[in-house]
């Protein structure tokens, strides 16, 4: 039952495409800085093995003890796992390869599509008195993906601007609409965000053109470019807002905090 005298609780989202090297870390890492950035209070998940997103956030190897793989399992206190970053608004759960055996291990719990959505609603949570949740998923529609849309409110999905970008779609809405129908009716789409786009190249524009005309206004205004510093940036271990504030790339994702808080604020009047 839901009580009304309680804080709703942070926004949950889901930063998630089956394909790899999308721009699904790079958004998760600068969007959530953005939204920091704004004064919103921020969590990353890092949900895919390879740690991308806490090497990007200056979370070193050495210090991930505790990890979203104990979050997932229930064998730490939030307190553990939960890390802070250089950003006092921007908090993350990092992850190593430990994450990539929660697959098959977790395959006859009977929660299984359940435990991240548990581990979040834990009273324990309020403490970090958080307005956002960011999760970065791992390239596939695993277990890990699917406890992702099981716990979020909606799915954010990143679209490389290249040739082929839109195949694989329809299968990222299938498992989204089978989430619907099992575990979480109330899964929306956040939206689709342009990434890796670059305006003198005819293949990024014919990109744009065909995602707006097939998917309307679930595609995001904001689109973000193709930019130097924005790969950059996770080598000095920080979001591009920080290495970089005033480049286009770290403008592009404030464009897009704007936007999503907008968009959030609009539907809440
Ligand atoms: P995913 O998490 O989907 O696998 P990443 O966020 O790791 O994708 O991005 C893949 C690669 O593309 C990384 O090397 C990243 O630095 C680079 N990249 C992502 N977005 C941009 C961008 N806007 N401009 C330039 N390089 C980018
Ligand atoms: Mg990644």
């Amino acid at each position: 039952m839901s009580d009304p005298t309680r804080p709703p609780g942070p926004k949950i989202i889901a930063v998630a495409n089956q394909k790899g090297g999308v721009g699904k870390t790079t958004t998760t890492i600068n969007l959530g800085a953005a939204l920091a950035e704004q004064g919103a209070r921020v969590l990353v998940i890092d949900l895919d093995p390879q740690g991308n997103a806490s090497t990007g956030l200056g979370i070193e190897a050495s210090d991930r003890e505790y990890t979203t793989y104990d979050l997932i399992v229930g064998e730490a206190e939030l307190s553990q796992v939960i890390h802070k970053t250089d950003n006092e608004n921007l908090l993350i759960v990092p992850a190593t390869v430990d994450l990539s055996s929660a697959d098959i291990e977790l395959i006859s719990n009977e929660k299984r599509s359940f435990l991240l959505h548990d581990a979040l609603r834990q009273h324990a949570m309020d403490e970090f008195d958080l307005d956002y949740i960011l999760i970065d998923c791992p390239p596939s529609l695993n277990l890990l993906t699917v406890n992702a849309m099981v716990a979020s409110h909606s799915v954010l999905v990143p679209l490389q601007s290249e040739f082929f970008a839109l195949e694989g779609l329809s299968q990222l809405m299938l498992t989204v609409r089978e989430v619907r129908q099992t575990a979480n009716q109330d899964l929306r789409i956040e939206g689709i965000v342009l990434t890796m786009y670059d305006g003198r190249n005819r293949l990024s524009q014919q990109v744009e053109a065909d995602a707006r005309d097939n998917l309307g206004d679930l595609v995001f205004k904001t689109i973000i470019p193709r930019n130097v510093r924005v790969s950059e940036a996770p080598s000095f271990a920080m979001p591009v807002l920080t290495y970089e504030p005033e480049s286009k790339g770290a403008r592009a994702y404030r464009d897009l905090a704007s936007e999503i808080l907008g968009n959030h604020a609009r539907a809440a009047a």
